[in-house]
């Protein structure tokens, strides 16, 4: 589905990438792990199209993405929820979902809509809303209901549990599991919360200053005792 292959990406002058190998297969999950500022932002952001690749190839279902607009990359099935969850404040919630459909078939509107609704039904009581009204667990919701609005096919999420109590964390992972399983979306999932990440996670990767320095399945990484050592057990 996702081929990131010798990708190089950064800020200006700043290099944060330096040379990414991932792929992501249809209807996997998988996670990125790793400290705060190893560049696993930038990877997502990159893969959207900005900042743009230095060097390296981003290819969504066999189609070469590199350096398209980030417009045209969301029109090819691929949504991110992005970090901080940018939700749009003063518009409702109703309006925040609409933005997510503008890239999508009016047609399919009410149905994506009550697909969405189906999954967050606590969006649904505050369609009417301003989303800056919500809370941090609905805006949360709110962004990866609007990621959904557009039908993609790879959903990036960027920290989906930040700032989230850690009921809400169960409730948004167990949400994150079921549009994978149920409606076959292949989702690739950037955390902080190594241990939900991985144990959600088909497969996943730790990113170390811009380099992927180990990859495994969620079950060999969470039992890898460097990874417990590092991201697991409060090291
Ligand atoms: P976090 O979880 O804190 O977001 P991260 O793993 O996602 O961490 P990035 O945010 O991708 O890491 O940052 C990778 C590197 O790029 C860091 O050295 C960071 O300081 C730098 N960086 C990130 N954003 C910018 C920016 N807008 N301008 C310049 N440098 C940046």
């Amino acid at each position: 589905m996702l081929r990131v292959e010798g990708l190089y990406s950064g800020y200006g002058r700043i290099e944060a990438l330096h040379g990414i190998d991932i792929d992501v297969r249809e209807g996997e999950i998988v996670a990125l792990i790793g400290a705060n500022g190893a560049g696993k932002t930038t990877l997502l952001m990159t893969i959207c199209g900005n900042p743009r690749a230095s060097a390296g190839r981003v290819t969504l279902a066999g189609e070469d993405i590199t350096g398209l607009p980030t417009h045209l990359i969301a029109r090819r099935g691929l949504a991110h929820s992005p970090e901080g969850r940018r939700i749009f404040p003063r518009m409702s919630v109703l309006e925040n979902l609409r933005m997510g459909a503008s890239i999508a078939d009016p047609r399919h509107f009410k149905d994506d809509l009550d697909r969405v609704l189906g999954l967050f039904p606590r969006l649904g009581e505050r369609l009417d809303q301003r989303g800056g009204t919500l809370s941090g667990g609905e805006q949360q919701m709110l962004a990866i209901g609007r990621a959904l609005m557009s039908r993609p096919r790879l959903l990036l999420l960027d920290e989906p549990s930040l700032g989230l109590a850690p009921l809400v964390v169960r409730q948004i992972f167990e949400i994150i599991a079921t549009i994978n399983r149920e409606q076959g979306v292949t989702v690739l999932l950037v955390e902080q919360n190594a241990f939900h990440a991985l144990s959600l996670a088909h497969r996943a990767h730790v990113m170390v200053t811009g380099r992927i320095a180990l990859s495994g399945s969620g079950a060999e990484l969470l039992n890898n005792p460097e990874i417990r050592a590092h991201y697991l057990d409060g090291g």
